[in-house]
């Protein structure tokens, strides 16, 4: 899309129906699942527009309701049998930007894992769980303070020359290439409460910071951004990841 989508606002919309672009059986290519088998729910449309998104998140005409969806994933999951996957990946475009509540309801219910896959910008009242994951990878100074709470890993697209000195996080914008923007950090008053939470449950107490070098389609630059990210992560002991599905060739 390279920042050229139109800006969709958030669907009020009753979720019985979806806008998706596509879903496929992969393996998931970055950030706490990477290398997990998983069927990726691509949905349409996103309320940002970055500069360096690659992703096709708007040329589908595909709106199934939900019935048609779950057979769908379901065909996916069925696809390898001896895998017996249990990931489903919901991303997009913002996959919060539609009412998500009762795909994620049915796909709980069916006992399997969501990770969602969010800008961080929007909130929806999902039925909070285990069985949810939420990977907010922050693009605006500013993050949906509902949401906050239930993030269990950021995941930040790091650019040479655009990082903070400090903390080692991103301070560019993700609209403009090149003009300086201080990107959402994690609050700690909201880490706190997260931590709360996860204490409650058998999860890791802190969230993971990811770091994943941003791919702007040239091979210096991208060794410049991966190792940006190197020096990062050593530094302050974020986690390095990779889009390993590129480097493998993997859909
Ligand atoms: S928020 Fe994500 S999906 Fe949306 S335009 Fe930015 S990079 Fe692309």
């Amino acid at each position: 899309m390279l920042g050229k989508n139109p800006i969709r606002v958030q669907e009020k919309g009753d979720g019985l129906n979806l806008w998706v672009q596509e879903v496929f059986y992969t393996l998931q290519g970055e950030g706490p699942f990477v290398g997990r088998p998983s069927v990726f729910v691509r949905l349409g449309g996103c309320n940002l527009a970055c500069y360096f998104c690659d992703t096709d998140f708007e040329s589908s005409t595909w709106k199934p309701d939900i019935d048609e969806l779950l057979m769908r994933i379901k065909d996916e999951l069925r696809s390898a049998p001896q895998a017996d996957c249990k990931l489903i990946v919901l991303t997009g475009g913002e996959p919060l930007r539609q009412n998500i509540v009762p795909l994620v309801t049915a796909l709980v219910d069916m006992g399997l894992t969501v990770q969602l896959e969010t800008n961080g910008t929007l909130y929806q009242d999902l039925p909070w769980c285990d069985q949810i994951h939420v990977v907010c990878s922050p693009k605006t100074s500013g993050l949906n303070t509902s949401l906050v709470p239930y993030v269990d890993a950021y995941k930040y697209v790091l650019k040479a020359g655009e990082i903070d000195e400090e903390d080692g996080l991103p301070c560019g914008s993700t609209k403009l290439s090149g003009r300086p923007e201080h990107i959402a950090r994690p609050e700690h008053s909201a880490l706190s409460e997260h931590n709360a939470r996860l204490e409650r449950s058998s999860r890791s107490a802190v969230p993971a910071v990811y770091v994943m070098p941003l791919d702007e389609q040239d091979d210096a630059k991208n060794y410049a951004n991966t190792q940006a990210c190197v020096d990062v992560a050593l530094k302050h002991g974020y986690r390095l990841t990779l889009q390993t599905h590129k480097l493998l060739g993997v859909r």
